[in-house]
Formats: structure tokens, C-alpha cells, sequence
């Protein structure tokens, strides 16, 4: 407060409110209700992270939701907590952090602590602001907490979305992480990830190179990494660079495997990595075959498309959707295809 006071010597208004008791992490807002006129950025304090609000508020608007989640891979996601969404962000479900199945295959996506709400949320949650602090009949001042109750109880409403970045959004709360996120702050990497600014990738295939090779791979069970995969990968998480596999997945043109069953595959090669603490910022796949004619074949999928490789679609289709630089990013493969789709000129 002593050197950022009201905000006025940096151009902005700050205004602060004081818990006599602790109220939980969102009994304040109940007692700034007033306040809150319209949908409103929430961020977690014992985070370091810079990212395009622009942006993230853009995507809020467009999917009309009372919440908007800033979410992430993650290093940890086994004992993180994870989140299932739809193709169109909307949240289904929020799984707890201890979790009782050994290995669920599940999507790394764990919620990173900024959202945008809707003051809407408070009104809903049928919590009484008047009650917020006072003391109950267990002798315990009453409560809020952000995600038990307000947030989780939005999963699977329609109402909640998850805004998946690749943005850096680390916590410091503990002496380690305060030091790794100061030595991530001096190399430029919190900056560099935020997407106003350019960033480079790394592209992978996947078949032949994350997981070893079967031919067409339409079984989950014979998904297995290539030894040295995560430490790899995880390389590429440290560099700063985006990791981001483009797969040409003709399987289900051929009508072998579902989006659904292709999603699944992808989850378990998310969990596989995730157990090493590697992660992917994001999985692009070509579903596509341009030759028409086989039994059981998806006949709407058998087009010539421009994203199966050596097309360079899913490349552009990412330089678009994380502002990268295709001249300063590199791609990785074990075929013709791969060299193809990474010499292809920037479109
Ligand atoms: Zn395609």
C-alpha cells in the first residue's frame, strides 16, 4: 500500500478492502457486492503471471458464461485439480485434487487462479452476504470459499467456461517456487508467453515420435511413449517454446477410430506425460484422407483438406490461434510428411 497507494502515480484507481476476521478467499466479495457492477477480473494474489486480459476477457464475452476460467497445462496434473470441458469450453466437471482412481486419463487442464465472473455468481449461490463473517453456533465466523462454493457448484450448468492459454501463470507460495519463478522472470519467460508478444514452438509428430510406432494406431492399449519422450518434452516446456503436436490422424476418415475414442488417446498421452511432469500447450490433428472408396469410411471426411501433412494447415491453423512465429519455430517428426509440413512457407 505505501508504494502503490491509489493507483493515481501509475494511471489507475486503486481501491482496497480489509478483512477484520479472515472471510475466506471470496467472503470479500460479498462485502463489495455494491461494488460490482458489471463482470469482473478475480486473481489470485501468490501468482506471478502476464498475460493479454485483452484477450482472455475477449473469450469470456463470446461464450456468454457468468465464468470464465483461465486455465493450463500443468507439471503435476496427477495431483492437481483437474477440468473437463466441452469442445466449446463449457465446463462439466472439477475433479478434487486427491483423487481415488490410480491413473484416470484425463485432459491436463487445471484451473490457474484468474478468472472473469459475473457478480451474477454471488447473487446465485444463495449465500446471505449479511451472514458472511458472522459468528455461527460452532463459534466460527462464516466463511466463503471461491471454489467450493461458488465456482464448482457452476460445473456442468453451462454457465462456466475455461479459457485454455499457454500464457505463463506460476505460483510462488513456497520459497522454491518464489526462486523458480524469479529465475523464469530474469530469463524473460513470463513476459516472452504472453500472447500480445510472438512466440516460437516447437512442433512434434505423434506417431513414430512421442509414442512408438503400430501403423494406423486405432487401440488405446497400444499407446506407449518412446523412451526419453518426457524428458524431452519437458525440455521444450523449460525453453520458453510452445510444445504443440500436429498429427495426421486418417484413422478416422477410415471410419477405425471416433473423435470421441481419438480424444480419449490423446488424454492418455497427456496423463502419460503429465506423470513425468512433461505437458503439451497444445494437440492439432488432421482427421482427414483425400482417397474415397473403403467400407466403413467417413465419406465427409474423405476431402482433400489443407491440414494434413506436408500441407502446413494445423502449423498455420496454430501460428493463428497462439500468435507464433512459423520462421522461428522448429518441427519434429520421423517422416517425409513432418520435413514437408516444416519447410512449407509461411501462408
Ligand atoms: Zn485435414
Amino acid at each position: 500500500m505505501d508504494y502503490f497507494g491509489d493507483g493515481s502515480r501509475f494511471g489507475v484507481n486503486i481501491e482496497y478492502y480489509f478483512e477484520k476476521e479472515p472471510l475466506g478467499n471470496a467472503g470479500a466479495l460479498f462485502k463489495i457486492r455494491d461494488r460490482l457492477t458489471s463482470d469482473f477480473l478475480l486473481l489470485n494474489a501468490d501468482a506471478v503471471f502476464d498475460v493479454d486480459f485483452r484477450r482472455f476477457v475477449e473469450f469470456h464475452k463470446s461464450h456468454g458464461g457468468l465464468v470464465t476460467l483461465f486455465t493450463h497445462p500443468n507439471s503435476h496434473p496427477y495431483d492437481s485439480g483437474l477440468i473437463i470441458a466441452d469442445d466449446n469450453g463449457a465446463v462439466n466437471k472439477w475433479l478434487a485434487k486427491k483423487r481415488t482412481t490410480a491413473r484416470p486419463i484425463i485432459k491436463n487442464r487445471v484451473n490457474a487462479g484468474l478468472h472473469v465472473m459475473s457478480p451474477k455468481v454471488l447473487d446465485m449461490s444463495g449465500i446471505d452476504a449479511k451472514a458472511v463473517g458472522t459468528v455461527g453456533g460452532d463459534g466460527k465466523p462464516f466463511k466463503v470459499d471461491l471454489d467450493r462454493q461458488l465456482l464448482k457448484p457452476l460445473a456442468g450448468t453451462g454457465k462456466m467456461f475455461c479459457y485454455d492459454s499457454p500464457e505463463y501463470v506460476k505460483d510462488m507460495g513456497t520459497p522454491e517456487r518464489y526462486y523458480s519463478v524469479c529465475a523464469d522472470y530474469k530469463a524473460g519467460r513470463v513476459t516472452g508467453k504472453n500472447l500480445k508478444n510472438k512466440q516460437r514452438a516447437v512442433f512434434l509428430d505423434r506417431d513414430g515420435t512421442i509414442n512408438k510406432y503400430v501403423g494406423f494406431l486405432r487401440n488405446i492399449d497400444d499407446f506407449e511413449l518412446i523412451d526419453g519422450v518426457c524428458e524431452a518434452i519437458k525440455k521444450i516446456n523449460e525453453s520458453g517454446y510452445l510444445a504443440v503436436v500436429v498429427t495426421n490422424q486418417p484413422v478416422v476418415a477410415r471410419g477405425e477410430v471416433t473423435f470421441r475414442e481419438l480424444g480419449v488417446i490423446h488424454n492418455k498421452m497427456e496423463t502419460l506425460l503429465g506423470e513425468k511432469g512433461a505437458y503439451l500447450d497444445a494437440i492439432y490433428f488432421c482427421p482427414h484422407h483425400p482417397d474415397k472408396g473403403f467400407a466403413g469410411e467417413r465419406i465427409e471426411l474423405k476431402i482433400d483438406c489443407d491440414c494434413r501433412k506436408p500441407k502446413p494447415g494445423m502449423l498455420i491453423k496454430a501460428a493463428k490461434d497462439f500468435n507464433i512465429d512459423l520462421s522461428r519455430s522448429w518441427m519434429v517428426g520421423d517422416g517425409k510428411n513432418d520435413i514437408g509440413a516444416g519447410k512449407m512457407p509461411d501462408a
